[in-house]
């Protein structure tokens, strides 16, 4: 049994859904499909909760037709739109799936219209998931037209989380227990499901946190030992940098666990952070192949073989330093620490890096709304300084004349060096 994740850049055009099939049909033992949102709906959609919370209930209708009018679009440019094809009889509906787009996006209209309970990660996690709900809805329809029956199964029905609705953690052995159950492979080959959302016990709707969908294949694929997991992506494997900022990228023919979860969380944006270790723990082969080139053998993770010698560098973007000085020279002090990396923990921010003098401590997290929350609340107890707009640059096995080449001129905030990897905090 293999399980095959696509990707939001997989799905958002008639011909990547052309690929998809293709793949699929090469594909001759049993399988289950992960999917997400298609292109920047996800995007799109947080857009959507941010003009909800605002109380511009208006503008988040408007900004919602909008989603709805692209899938429209895409599944009628896929020629799904006219039901023109036959009704195959299979029990997963036809392959015109106009109706059922229509129907999820006027859950979610009406959502916004009714729903009392004004709690931005609670909204998120309602609004957000339906992204994953049309992709699954418009890929079924095509595989079905293209005779490749897949069974549609509502991820929100086994992914057990708690209700951290952004970031949500995954109850591993509940959810484990309803995946053995969910996916019999009793009168079907194939599985069609949602990557990144999830429900919680009350059967809200959550989410596993940006990028997710990896992650959600990872613990579909460990839940049923799987023979291994492919994740089809735009990129012929796991490269050595963003082939989209550094053209000289080179491709990984083969990485192990730790590497990759090492690369992943320094920002290499190939896999998610956490699809490791389910995999991991089960001996379970990770492949990063091209969805536009098949044929290529891509990356394969696994244990054993360790990183070749050459560099390999991971950027994050978009990174805030946050600097905390207490108001009574108490920073040396454990307890200033705990509570700084408390508020962190509270507003689920992720450290990328720190950075300690006596009287100082200074933060690298991900910009955006929870750090600006945060900022808030540190500045209840001490002077706080920032600097946004900036990027994280890892480089392993550097030299200094690498990360010369790749900060260029812009000023360098801080510079960490161990004996295999240089981060350096750089402006923008
Ligand atoms: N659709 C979600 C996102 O864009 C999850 C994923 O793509 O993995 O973050
Ligand atoms: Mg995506």
């Amino acid at each position: 049994m293999l399980v095959y994740k696509f990707g939001g850049a997989s799905l958002d055009a008639p011909e990547k859904l052309d690929n998809l099939s293709r793949i699929v049909a090469r594909c001759s033992e049993k399988l289950i499909i992960a999917v997400s949102a298609t292109g920047k709906t996800t995007n799109a959609l947080e857009e959507v909760n941010e003009a909800y919370a605002e109380r511009d209930t208006d503008k988040a209708l408007r900004l919602l037709a909008e989603v709805e009018r692209q899938h429209l679009e895409l599944a009628a440019s896929s020629g799904l739109g006219s039901g023109l094809g036959s009704d195959t009889g299979s029990d997963t509906g036809s392959d015109c799936p106009i109706d059922e787009l229509k129907a999820l996006v006027g859950e979610t209209a009406t959502f916004i219209r009714e729903n009392k309970v004004r709690d931005f990660d609670f909204c998120y996690g309602r609004i957000v998931a339906l992204g994953e709900l049309l992709s699954s809805v418009i890929v079924n329809a095509h595989l079905n037209r293209a005779g490749l029956f897949s069974r549609l199964v509502d991820a929100r029905g086994f992914m057990a989380t708690d209700s951290i609705f952004r970031e949500a953690k995954v109850y591993l052995d509940k959810t484990e227990k309803n995946i053995r159950e969910t996916f019999p492979f009793a009168d079907t080959d194939r599985y069609l499901t949602q990557g990144f959302i999830g429900a919680n016990p009350r059967g809200d709707v959550t989410t596993l946190g940006r990028e997710g969908s990896d992650y959600s294949a990872a613990i579909i694929a460990s839940s049923l030992d799987a023979e291994s997991l492919t994740i089809w992506k735009d990129v012929p494997g796991v490269l050595n940098a963003d082939p989209k900022l550094f053209p000289d990228a080179e491709p990984l023919p083969e990485l192990s666990y730790k590497d990759a979860a090492e690369l992943s969380y320094y920002g290499a944006r190939v896999i998610h952070p956490k699809t490791i270790q389910p995999l991991a723990g089960k001996n379970i082969p990770l492949f990063v192949r091209s969805f536009v080139e098949p044929e290529l053998p891509g990356t394969r993770i696994s244990h054993g073989k360790s990183l070749p010698d050459i560099h390999v560098i991971a950027v994050k973007p978009n990174q805030i330093l946050v600097s905390v000085l207490p108001k009574d020279f108490s920073f040396a002090s454990e307890r200033a620490v705990d509570e700084l990396l408390a508020v962190m923990h509270a507003f689920q921010l992720k450290i990328h890096l720190i950075q300690s003098s006596p009287l100082c401590i200074s933060l690298c997290t991900d910009d955006g709304r929870n750090a600006r929350l945060a900022i808030d609340e540190l500045r209840m107890n001490g002077l706080v300084l920032y600097n946004d707009g900036l990027e994280l640059i890892t480089i392993r096995n550097y030299t200094d004349e690498l990360i010369g080449r790749y900060t260029g001129s812009r000023e360098k905030l801080i510079l960490q060096c161990d004996r295999t990897i240089a981060r350096i905090l750089v402006k923008g």
